[in-house]
């Protein structure tokens, strides 16, 4: 019998084709111009895709019917097409996975608070951190996304909310980058990304820079670099200890970027933005949960950020074959209250999506 090759017809991995959304304001007249079409013609298909959440050239209605075909194939080529949906917390959490252009898988997920509308996205299809608890940083790096790979998950979302696919028609509001991928190390393409997600329409989601959430493992050098780019968004760093023995092996990257570096660059960010850092800490039983941990915690973080600090606690959601679990309760508690002792504002992240495999990167590692 022959074997057929493995990925008979699939596409090389690598960077879809351009698409709209990679775009700035220029780019956009420049290839509406390259189409034949008048420089008004950029402006509505801005508004297409950014307003009426629309990359379908066929809604696109007041373009010429006779150009809507190429329109579609040069500026919109799709990019995503979603593979499976699973809801969860009943149906205010949805997870989607996606498969890209070239066969690559990437997750978001959409949840839903009474007061807010959160999604988290991917910015890169895997990761090279290597953090032994997280099921993306098992898997390694597959390749970056693309800035329009990384908007298109937003304009995904905010359509599926404004037409009630998830549960009542609302309105996205916040943006976190804790999906797939170290979003500091695909960094010019998170910023362009960021910039579209936050300018006010018709260049724009207008989301609310506030509300947009970066957060980075901590490459010290990329983080004083994004504190200088004049944008408000939040940043929270993935810390998980604050002894370096131990963030080590848990982040490796601390091996590059000390925790103390780490810090430095985080007080930088609050100095240059006027914004409070988030720390995330994913409570390891027996690991990294100890009283001394949570004492040296609130230490660090007071004497490095004062008051511009908050911890964001994760009780640990078990990847698949991993030996880890979370903390106890009265662990939790006991963490908790000591970090608060040292004047350090600290509470436990609503966990959701537990019972759909959400944390980071466990769908895509199921499908492959
Ligand atoms: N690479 C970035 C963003 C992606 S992960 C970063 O590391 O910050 C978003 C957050 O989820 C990080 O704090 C990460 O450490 C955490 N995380 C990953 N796997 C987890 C798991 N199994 N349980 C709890 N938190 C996890």
């Amino acid at each position: 019998m022959t074997s057929l090759p493995l990925v008979f017809d699939a596409p090389k991995r690598g960077m879809p084709p351009k698409h709209f959304a990679d775009l700035d304001a220029q780019g956009r007249i420049d290839a509406v111009a390259e189409l034949g079409l008048p420089k008004f013609r950029a402006n509505q298909l801005a508004k297409h895709y950014f307003a009426r959440l629309t990359a379908d050239v066929d809604e696109m209605t007041d373009l010429p019917a006779g150009k809507r075909d190429e329109v579609g194939e040069k500026l919109f080529p799709t990019l995503m097409t979603p593979v499976r949906h699973i809801s969860c917390d009943d149906d205010s959490t949805r997870k989607t996975l996606w498969r890209l252009h070239d066969g690559t898988l990437l997750e978001s997920v959409l949840m839903r608070y009474p007061e807010r509308n959160t999604l988290c996205i991917s910015s890169q299809a895997g990761c090279g951190m290597a953090c032994p608890f997280c099921a993306t940083g098992q898997g390694g790096l597959d390749r970056n996304l693309s800035t329009g790979e990384i908007v298109d998950q937003v304009r995904a979302a905010a359509r599926a909310l404004r037409d009630g696919e998830v549960g009542e028609p609302g309105r996205l509001s916040n943006i976190v980058f804790m999906g797939m991928g170290e979003p500091l190390a695909n960094y010019k393409r998170v910023v362009d990304a960021v910039r579209k997600i936050t300018s006010p329409a018709p260049d724009g989601f207008g989301i609310s820079a506030r509300s947009v959430t970066v957060s980075t493992v901590g490459l010290a050098p990329a983080i004083r670099r994004l504190a200088d780019e004049g944008l408000s968004v939040t940043l929270a760093v993935s810390l998980h200890t604050p002894d370096d023995e131990l963030r080590d092996t848990l982040v490796p990257v601390n091996n590059r970027w000390s925790v103390s570096e780490v810090l430095e660059a985080a007080r930088y960010y609050a100095d240059q933005t006027g914004r409070r850092v988030s720390i995330e800490y994913a409570l390891i039983r027996d690991v990294n949960d100890q009283p001394w941990r949570a004492d040296l915690l609130g230490r660090k973080l007071r004497a490095a950020l004062g008051s511009l600090v908050h911890v964001n606690l994760i009780p640990l959601n078990p990847t698949p074959g991993s030996e880890w679990d979370a903390s106890p309760k009265p662990v939790e508690a006991e963490f908790v209250r000591r970090v608060r002792e040292h004047g350090v504002s600290c509470t436990v992240r609503d966990t959701r999506g537990q019972e759909i495999a959400a944390a980071c990167g466990q769908l895509a590692a199921e499908e492959k």
